[in-house]
């Protein structure tokens, strides 16, 4: 007596199927994060370098003009006037802000963002 095969796949060889497909798309998950995230810390640490070159720039406009006492930019809007369309550069972290700490360097509240 010969038994019927019947056609498509058993049970066990679709659950091998879908935990196969289930780790390999666990890792490329962490690998886009992983990517994302220094994507992110690059691209936030280049906006820090764009404020910072827009404090010197602050600077050396005050350095000119005797009247001014301060030098260093105190807020970030005393530097949007050296960006285009006044825009100033954000962090694309969502918990990530940007600080000015003394003498124009300026931060972010990132961890991953110091530079
Ligand atoms: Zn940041």
């Amino acid at each position: 007596m010969k038994l019927k095969q019947e056609p498509g796949f058993s049970l066990v060889e679709l659950i091998v199927v879908i935990v196969i497909t289930g780790i390999l798309a666990s890792a490329a998950i962490a690998r886009y994060k992983s990517l994302s995230d220094a994507t992110e810390a690059a691209t936030c640490k280049q906006n820090q370098f764009n404020l910072e070159t827009a404090q010197s720039f602050f600077y050396m406009d005050r350095y000119m003009d005797p009247d001014q006492t301060t030098r260093y930019a105190e807020s970030f809007e005393e530097l949007a006037p050296y960006f285009p369309e006044g825009r100033l550069p954000q962090c694309p972290s969502a918990n990530g802000e940007y600080l000015l700490l003394p003498n124009g360097v300026v931060d972010c509240t990132d961890a991953g963002h110091h530079r």
